[in-house]
């Protein structure tokens, strides 16, 4: 059956749910797909049951990367720590290796500032109090102190929180700002259209516009929806997959698609601390962060994880034992010893956007991650600086053998895959996200972001959104 809309939007995350509101609000006729399903503070479950965080959750995994994200209405915004920072503005100046500049010229200092105000008082981004931050990272500022760096609280996205350490399963109490409670509301209020469990398989031109392709995943149906415009939200591993699976419909794409893959600098360490009770599952899952090391390149931030992170150590750290990770003496021995003294340490630098993603013959998804000279200085800064942290209160800094020894890196925030540039020749969309040569085609999300941020990327992909959806609505009435 085919349906006519003036928008259809593919993906819900923070590209998506923004733009689904803001054309609505424009009284366009919008349809957003989503391949995930709608969950809700009644149907989140405060578990660690592998089954249900399949369910939420979607991991790729490939040559020396493994991507984390969400997988459901309202994207990784069910799941994320909440942690809400705006880009410091050298970010926006960053230049390639031929000194040419990453971000077009009409981004600048300042230049996303009101979309910023926009997005932070939809989700009530505030910072934290210092009675508000939690134990492990009231300890991770001490430990910072201890060492002579500064430590700051950050800026969240969360309201009263109950503190009860399921941020990354869904909050049960709607206290974090989750995409559900302010931007997909509005966005049905206007009369949007939400398909969940509908995944896009193409996009193609046609006279009218473009034709989308999408999957009904509980009936198997396929559909297809005929519409003016269409803007790919579909994030930084899927948004690329599904550019190159359309290449043959659309004109001319760029030879960047899937390249320039970035982990936001991301890695997961972690202290061990015999001498603190972190309790480290308890409480929001961030609350400080220091900026000290912003010139060698990163950020540090204290961070929460539920007790099966002691699993995902043990299978980092004895990656070749033969025997399983998940249960067993060996696992027993991981929980008593780190679960009470682990404290979670969060990096976020300027890699070297190492990665790609691409399809392989059968058109799956893969992924390659190869270590620049440029990220491994970043990361062998970063892990020198977060050992003297822990060891400057008698601790312990583990997990580093991943990232020095075998060259991976593991992400709960890639970016840079269909990236913006002045020119076709540099990147995928024009500095309004529009996929260059096939007007009306947009791609808003962590993909379009053309460098490293070196902070958390939610608030600036739903600034682009924000930015980017004011551009949309006048070119409709023209
Ligand atoms: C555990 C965790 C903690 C995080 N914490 C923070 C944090 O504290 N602060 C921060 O700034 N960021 C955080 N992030 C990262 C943040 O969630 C992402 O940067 C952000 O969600 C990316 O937005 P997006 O619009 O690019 O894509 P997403 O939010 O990933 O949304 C993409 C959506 O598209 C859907 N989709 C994909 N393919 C298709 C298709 N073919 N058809 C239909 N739908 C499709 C997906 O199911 C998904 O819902 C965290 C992420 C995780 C996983």
């Amino acid at each position: 059956m085919l349906e006519f809309f003036d928008v259809c939007i593919i993906g819900s995350g923070f590209g998506g749910a923004v733009c689904g509101a803001k054309l609505s609000e424009a009284k366009k006729t919008t349809l957003i797909l989503e391949q995930g399903k709608r969950w809700d503070k009644n149907a989140f479950q405060q578990t660690q049951d592998v089954k249900y965080l399949k369910e939420i959750y979607e991991e790729f995994e490939g040559e020396n990367i493994k991507i984390s994200t969400g997988r459901c209405v309202g994207g990784g915004s069910l799941l994320y720590s909440a942690s809400s920072l705006r880009t410091p503005s050298s970010i926006f100046e960053q230049k390639d290796k031929d000194g040419r500049r990453l971000w077009p010229s009409i981004y600048n200092k300042g230049s996303l500032n009101s979309y910023y105000m926009r997005v932070e008082k939809k989700l009530n981004v505030k910072q934290l109090l210092w009675s508000e931050v939690p134990k492990k990272d009231g300890i991770f500022a001490k430990a910072c102190n201890a060492a002579g760096y500064t430590c700051d609280r950050l800026r969240t996205a969360i309201v009263n929180c109950r503190n009860c350490g399921f941020c990354h399963t869904g909050c049960k109490f709607d206290r974090k700002q989750s995409l559900i409670l302010n931007y997909i509301p509005d966005a049905e209020k206007n009369g949007a259209r939400i398909k969940e469990g509908c995944k896009a398989l193409l996009v193609k031109r046609n006279e009218k516009g473009y034709l989308v392709v999408y999957k009904d995943l509980k009936s198997g149906l396929l559909n297809e929806v005929s519409c003016k415009a269409v803007i790919i939200s579909a994030g930084a591993v899927q948004s690329p997959a599904l550019m190159l699976k359309s290449k043959k419909f659309l004109n001319n794409l760029s030879d960047h698609v899937g390249k320039n893959l970035s982990a936001n600098g991301d890695m997961f360490l972690a202290g061990y601390l015999p001498n603190e009770d972190c309790e480290v599952y308890k409480g929001k899952a961030q609350g400080c962060v220091t900026y000290a090391f912003w010139e060698e390149g990163f950020v540090l931030q204290g961070m929460g994880t539920l007790p099966i992170s002691a699993t995902v150590i043990n299978r980092i750290r004895f990656k070749n034992a033969k025997r399983p990770f998940y249960w067993g003496i060996e696992m027993k021995r991981v929980m008593k010893e780190y679960g009470k003294h682990l404290l979670g340490i969060a990096v976020i630098g300027l890699d070297g956007s190492d990665g790609r993603v691409f399809l392989d013959e059968n058109d799956n998804i893969r992924l390659s991650w190869s270590m620049s000279e440029k990220s491994r200085k970043v990361f062998d800064k970063a892990i020198a600086r977060a050992k003297e942290i822990v060891e400057s209160i008698g601790g312990e800094l583990l997990i580093t053998e991943p990232y020095q020894e075998r060259g991976e890196v593991v992400t709960v925030h890639p970016l840079g895959t269909c990236r913006m540039a002045e020119n076709i020749t540099d990147g995928v969309v024009d500095a309004n996200c529009q996929v260059f040569d096939n007007p009306n085609l947009y791609i808003v999300d962590g993909s379009v972001i053309p460098s490293p941020l070196g902070v958390n990327p939610s608030l600036t992909i739903a600034a682009v959104a924000e930015k980017v959806s004011d551009y949309i609505v006048q070119k409709f009435q023209e």
